[in-house]
């Protein structure tokens, strides 16, 4: 679906010997995404630990081929993950991962009663095998304890990338190396400037609901997307909630700096961090409030005429 973001630009002319940041203007997008409550967000929710410490050594050092085959005895015979501690069984010893079996009513391989039996031995076994991750199709060689896995694949640098876009009901996929194709392929309205240090202008804050305003900035060899979103955390209290991704690992990200300021009628407001990582993306940072945040009061006294000019500002850390 063509998500697009109207933008256009007006570049301020260079002059020479002094510095002018450019200004981009950024025309708003409706968040369809965003309703006025407050999305949940599944950060939390891990597995609970298994509640037995006693480790065996099935696979101590050089067992690691008979890790992968305890491994694979693990597997999920309906969506082929780990089933992981907690372990339950049917009544005949058969085993189904968590998730799966929050959809079934009955056994997937001999259609017995699901039950809630306990393997523990299954769970003593688990602690002791190391898995493989999730993404290790796409070359990730990690070996993994199963309190680990979760973690690891969260932050995985081989898990796919999603579409940076903000709010946009783009679902696509891919690795890093083809972002960018990607913006400029589907997102081909997205205004991009040059330079450490530019003027994202957001044009029509005034606009009620949820909106996005998205501008790419290019420095230092990377691509930078600058984030602007307006929404309701708290009933009928709108927020804008400023941020800056890197289109980059989070590896890359830790090279950089990032400020964002408003500035005008005699009053600065700025916030300076390290840039997320798309991989990461920006969502979980917003609803953390871990960004430049002002309210709609505080936006007024920065705009001019219903436009903000955020200047932003990247340098190496
Ligand atoms: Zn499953
Ligand atoms: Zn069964
Ligand atoms: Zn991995
Ligand atoms: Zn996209």
């Amino acid at each position: 679906m063509e998500h697009p973001l109207p933008l256009t630009t007006s570049v301020r002319p260079k002059v020479e010997g002094q510095r002018f940041p450019q200004v981009g203007a950024a025309t708003p997008t409706i968040n369809q995404n965003l309703t006025a409550s407050p999305s949940s967000t599944s950060a939390s929710n891990n597995n609970p630990s298994p509640p037995c410490a006693g480790q065996l050594s099935l696979s101590q050092a050089g067992c690691s081929s008979s890790s992968t085959h305890l491994a694979s005895l693990f597997e999920c015979p309906v969506c082929f993950d780990y089933v992981l501690p907690p372990i339950l069984q049917c009544q005949n010893g058969h085993l189904v991962c968590c998730a799966c079996r929050e959809k079934l009513s009955c056994c997937p391989t001999c259609r017995a009663p699901i039950g809630n039996i306990r393997n523990l031995a299954m769970e003593k076994v688990a602690a002791s095998v190391h898995f493989p991750c999730k993404y290790s199709s796409n070359g990730c060689m990690q070996l993994l304890n199963h309190s680990d896995k979760i973690n690891h694949e969260e932050g995985c640098e081989f898990r796919p990338y999603s579409c940076p876009c903000p709010g946009a009901s783009c679902k696509w996929l891919g690795s890093l190396d083809m972002v960018m194709t990607h913006l400029t392929h589907s997102h081909k309205s997205i205004t991009t400037l040059q330079g450490e240090d530019i003027v994202f202008l957001a044009t029509d804050i005034n606009l009620p609901g949820a909106v996005d305003w998205v501008m790419m900035q290019s420095c230092f060899g990377h691509h930078f997307m600058l984030v602007l979103e307006k929404q309701e955390k708290y009933d009928g209290y709108q927020q804008f909630f400023a941020i800056v991704q890197i289109i980059g690992s989070r590896n890359q990200a830790a090279n950089f700096v990032y400020r964002l300021e408003l500035n005008g009628n005699k009053r600065r407001l700025s916030w300076e961090a390290t840039p997320r990582s798309i991989h990461e993306g920006v969502q979980a940072a917003i609803m953390s409030s871990n960004c430049l945040v002002f309210d709609t009061a505080v936006a007024k006294f920065f705009a001019d005429n219903g436009n903000l000019g955020i200047n932003v500002t990247i340098s190496l850390n």
